[in-house]
């Protein structure tokens, strides 16, 4: 089939219901990927969309599957859903169901999405009650298909989110467990910004004669994202940070951090500095890093602090500046965390904070993205020694960063055991721990 170019929303023929909504979004001309890969999938062909979130993807696949879930106007049916999206997180699963309500609000499809970490009941309800769509993560699906309360044979419309998110997260046994589940009859839709060989292999296997669409090469960075290194002796970059974060106009800042001691620390740093800000990483549970994250999308903070793993799939709009407090050693995890602003065509700008052991990382992130990133050397806490001192190996750096950053992770972890009570200094059996309180009491009582 010849596909025209697509200039407009209403190019691609979309149920009115549909395009009212957008209209009321303002979503005046589609994205690459959406022009792309929508009318493939109106009619009826599996994809294969290489694209990162901030590309439009999620309108990718909910606007077929909205569009198809109208015209075949299905009965619904108890446990049992027409449509599956699984993605990796349950902030991401949050997010599509909100912009699949946001697509759909003016017909009678219902969405729902189930993810771990919280109480099963209210999911439970709404599934009795019947959805047409369901977003989910792996393990909850699983986990409710156990015990009878999720049944897939209807599902006619897959999408796999994520693709290599799941994998980097360990979920592909749980995914092709799932795909197993599905019926043989379907359409399907795999998006993932890369494509390891695991993916290529599920992708080959599980896709029908797809349609290949790729919107950015592997690990290209977004073009409107001015990206900056700022070169700062180790002990030098808190201050550097606060310099940043304090005499700029940077209006949502989204600070990424390796470690979750680490992301504490400085959000106590910079809270001691006038510089409010919230956290989400992994020790942080769900209802606290949903409170963080809508704190920050609602600009009650400017600043918010992320570990990698917390910040997967979260959308947040009008996000100014990306920091890279400290670098990740994996490329993709800087196009991925760069890509968090400049979304949908706005412009971004991303600053890496950059220390003479970090310098085989950025090296290697400028080979796999194929640009030299810029050196600001026009800032305060600049330092010669880092920018002219020689690149280490890659795996000797990470070593190296690794075992420093285990060893202050301990120390944190000791001085907050020493906190608690100045004469231990680490943690004490639960058992002797119990005793001792219960003696305590007693003398005290
Ligand atoms: P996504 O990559 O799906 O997470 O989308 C990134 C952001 O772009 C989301 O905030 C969407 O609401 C927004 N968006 C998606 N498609 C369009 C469009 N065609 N026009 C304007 N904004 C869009």
């Amino acid at each position: 089939m010849v596909i025209m170019s697509i200039l407009s929303f209403s190019d691609l023929k979309l149920n009115q219901l549909i395009q009212k909504s957008l209209d009321d979004l303002d979503y005046k001309v589609p994205t690459p990927i959406q022009s792309k890969t929508i009318p493939h999938a109106l009619n009826g062909q599996d994809i294969l969309g290489i694209a990162q979130t901030g590309t439009g993807k999620t309108a990718s696949f909910c606007l077929p599957i909205i569009n198809h879930l109208i015209a075949s106007n299905k009965n619904l049916s108890a446990y049992s859903p027409k449509a599956l999206v699984l993605t990796p997180t349950r902030e991401l699963a949050i997010q599509i169901e909100k912009n699949y309500s946001n697509y759909s609000k003016f017909t009678k499809l219902k969405c729902t999405s189930i993810f771990g970490g919280v109480n099963q009941k209210k999911q439970v309800n709404i599934l009795k009650s019947g959805v047409h769509t369901l977003v989910a993560t792996p393990g909850r699906l699983l986990d409710l298909m156990s015990q009878n309360l999720l049944r897939l044979g209807h599902i006619d419309f897959f999408v796999l989110d994520e693709a290599d998110r799941m994998l980097d997260m360990g979920f592909m046994p749980a995914v092709k467990d799932i795909i197993k589940r599905l019926p043989q009859k379907r359409q399907n839709m795999f998006f993932s910004a890369t494509m390891p060989p695991e993916i290529q292999k599920l992708t080959s296997k599980m896709l029908n004669n797809p349609i290949k669409v790729e919107i950015t090469p592997q690990a290209t960075t977004v073009k409107k994202i001015a990206q900056t290194v700022m070169y700062v002796e180790k002990s030098k970059k808190i201050s550097l940070l606060i310099h940043l974060l304090k005499n700029n106009n940077f209006k949502k800042t989204l600070v990424f951090v390796e470690m979750k001691y680490a992301a504490n620390r400085i959000a106590k740093k910079l809270e001691s500095n006038g510089i409010a800000n919230a956290v989400i990483h992994g020790n942080k549970s769900q209802s606290a890093r949903q409170k963080a994250i809508q704190m920050f999308a609602d600009n009650k903070v400017k600043v918010l602090l992320a570990t990698d793993i917390a910040s997967r799939g979260i959308d947040i709009n009008g996000i100014t500046h990306v920091i890279n407090y400290q670098l990740s050693n994996i490329a993709e995890s800087y196009v991925h965390r760069i890509g968090r602003t400049a979304r949908a065509g706005a412009e971004g700008k991303a600053i890496s904070l950059v220390t003479a052991d970090e310098k085989s990382f950025l090296a290697h992130i400028e080979k796999v993205t194929g640009q030299n990133i810029f050196v600001e050397t026009d800032q305060p806490f600049h330092s010669e020694a880092a920018l002219s001192a020689p690149i280490i190996k890659a795996s000797k750096a990470k070593a190296k960063i690794d075992s420093e950053r285990k060893q202050n992770a301990r120390a944190n972890k000791k001085k907050q055991y020493s906190r608690r009570d100045p004469k231990k200094s680490g943690p004490k059996k639960k058992s002797s721990n119990r005793k001792k309180s219960s003696k305590k009491k007693t003398k005290k009582w």
